[in-house]
């Protein structure tokens, strides 16, 4: 049914073919805008219309007879020719770009298909050349190609890192920075990029995807475990492409790309963290000469009262006793008494007060790492392993850093001491922090003596010490890191439950 209803298409279609006048033909070829040559078998010209004279410059009269060969530029590799004619020979049509030269000598770029005209019999009779001048577009295609190597090379030449992903983060064009930065890692930075950006600005991201809007340079470590850290500024910069389809020539559309630069700052970083330590440093040595101040203060004044208690019980022995001729010792005691007593005052009124400190939020895991920065040439040259697990994603906590910097300080200077002073060679010293619904806990775990169970609460008296008293050691350290830690509303113990060593256990309220 529907081949027959083909068929009587094809018929009434010849039929009207054939009604044509052959006037239509020659009208229509005549008139038309592109420019349309007949040849014999040699190429040459036996018609050529208007629109080649207008494209050409030679007028009709000029090009009949000629060789088409008369537009030939010699520029054009003798290669294309043997492949035009080699496909004319097979009596198939040939397409392609060819240089020509007009009559004033001028250039244009010919875009050229050549069909050989069959007679009945299957032999070419003649030649059917039609072109098009496309100069105007090969410059432009260039211009484009041109431009786009400019500014490959402009973002070459730049020293940050550039990546354009579209929306599902696959990247489609990087410059050389990136490469190399990818060369340098091994594997390509973006997943391990992205999934920083995540961790640290999550608002970047909905439904794990990179939302498609410019941000401002943002501070981003690489999550991998490199060594230094990899910290880098990255922005992002939306771009939008047109839609260069056929679809969207009425109908405008756009695909966007997200431009992310990538400025490599772990240098400045390192330099930063360097200042922080060094800053960190000397207000904990401030610190520690101001304890070491107040402990010997506080020590003297203990020493002192000790006698003055006693200067004080005898004179309330003497005065209710009344013996005769006790008036003397009475006063006697009495000047003894307000002149120990002034100089207690004065020693209490010497006693360097707290350096006053505001809460802060408080990255635990940092400080603590900043601490064990400061022990490091200690801990090297005792022969320490540090065993180190923070939490992952650690939640911060309100509270004073240096006190808490003087805390770790205090307790990481003791575990030291402590397995300093052991015989043991196996010197360990872990350190973990976790969090728990309403508080952080820090452990501190060393290969040390450990702290006998009758002594786990008196070593937070204070002038209580379980080592040889010296300069260094008063017993106040443990007593400040009591105070430190009850300023936070927190806790602090040593485990009862560990007995390879000492087990210290901070915790700390988030607010
Ligand atoms: P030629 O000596 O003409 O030929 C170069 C090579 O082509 C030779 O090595 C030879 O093997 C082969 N060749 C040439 N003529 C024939 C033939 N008749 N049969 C088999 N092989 C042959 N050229 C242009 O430069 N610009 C045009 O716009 C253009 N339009 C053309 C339109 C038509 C309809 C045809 C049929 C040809 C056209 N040509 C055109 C091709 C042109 O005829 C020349 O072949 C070409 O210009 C090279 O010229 P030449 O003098 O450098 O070399």
């Amino acid at each position: 049914m529907c081949e027959s209803k083909d068929l009587s298409t094809a018929l009434s279609f010849k039929a009207a073919f054939e009604q044509l006048p052959p006037e239509v033909f020659r009208l229509a070829v005549e008139q038309a805008a592109v420019a349309i040559s007949i040849t014999d078998t040699r190429a040459r010209i036996v018609y050529s219309n208007p629109s080649f004279s207008r494209v050409t410059g030679y007028s009709q009269q000029e090009l009949l007879g000629k060789n088409q060969s008369i537009l030939s530029y010699k520029v054009t590799p003798k290669i294309v020719y043997e492949s035009l004619w080699g496909q004319l020979q097979r009596k198939q049509p040939w397409s392609g770009l060819l240089v020509n030269r007009r009559k004033d000598g001028s250039r244009y770029l010919a875009d050229l298909t050549i069909t050989p005209v069959l007679n009945a019999q299957g032999e070419t009779t003649h030649y059917l050349g039609m072109q098009r001048d496309v100069t105007e577009m090969h410059q432009l295609e260039h211009q484009v190609m041109n431009q786009q190597a400019l500014i490959e090379r402009a973002l070459d030449s730049t020293q940050a890192a550039m990546v354009m992903v579209q929306a599902d983060l696959q990247p489609v064009m990087s410059n050389r920075s990136y490469k190399e930065l990818e060369k340098h890692l091994g594997y390509p930075p973006l997943p391990e990029l992205c999934q920083a950006l995540k961790a640290q600005w999550p608002n970047l991201f909905q439904d794990d995807v990179l939302l498609n809007r410019s941000f401002a340079p943002l501070e981003v470590r690489l999550s991998g475990h490199h060594d230094p850290e990899l910290w880098f500024s990255c922005s992002g910069e939306v771009i939008e492409e047109k839609d260069t389809s056929a679809d969207a020539f009425y109908q405008k559309s756009f695909t966007r790309y997200l431009l992310l630069t990538l400025q490599d700052i772990s240098h400045l970083k390192q330099q930063q963290k360097q200042l922080q330590l060094t800053s960190l440093q000397a207000l904990l040595s401030e610190q520690e000469r101001l304890q070491s101040v107040r402990e010997t203060l506080s020590g003297a004044i203990y020493q002192l009262e000790r006698p003055l208690n006693l200067i004080n019980a005898a004179a309330r022995l003497v005065s209710r006793r009344e013996q005769p001729g006790s008036e003397e010792l009475l006063s006697l005691l009495g000047e003894v008494q307000a002149a120990g007593q002034e100089t207690v005052n004065q020693l209490t009124r010497c006693l360097p007060s707290d350096i006053r400190e505001e809460d802060q939020v408080v990255n635990l895991n940092q400080l603590l790492q900043s601490s064990l920065s400061l022990l490091t040439p200690r801990l090297l040259a005792a022969g320490v392993i540090v065993d180190w697990q923070p939490e992952s994603d650690l939640p911060r906590i309100q509270a004073k850093p240096t006190s808490l910097a003087t805390l770790f300080k205090q307790l990481l200077d003791n575990a030291l001491d402590a397995m300093q002073a052991s015989r043991s060679d196996q010197r360990e010293l872990q350190i973990t922090t976790r969090s728990y619904k309403e508080f952080v806990e820090v452990t501190l775990q060393d290969s040390g003596p450990g702290i006998p169970p009758s002594d786990q609460l008196r070593v937070f008296e204070p002038f209580f010490t379980t080592r040889q008293q010296s300069d260094k050691h008063l017993g106040m350290g443990l007593t400040l890191a009591q105070e430190i830690v009850n300023s936070h509303q927190g806790l602090l113990e040593v485990d009862p439950e560990f007995t390879s060593g000492c087990r210290i256990k901070v915790q700390l309220p988030y607010v």
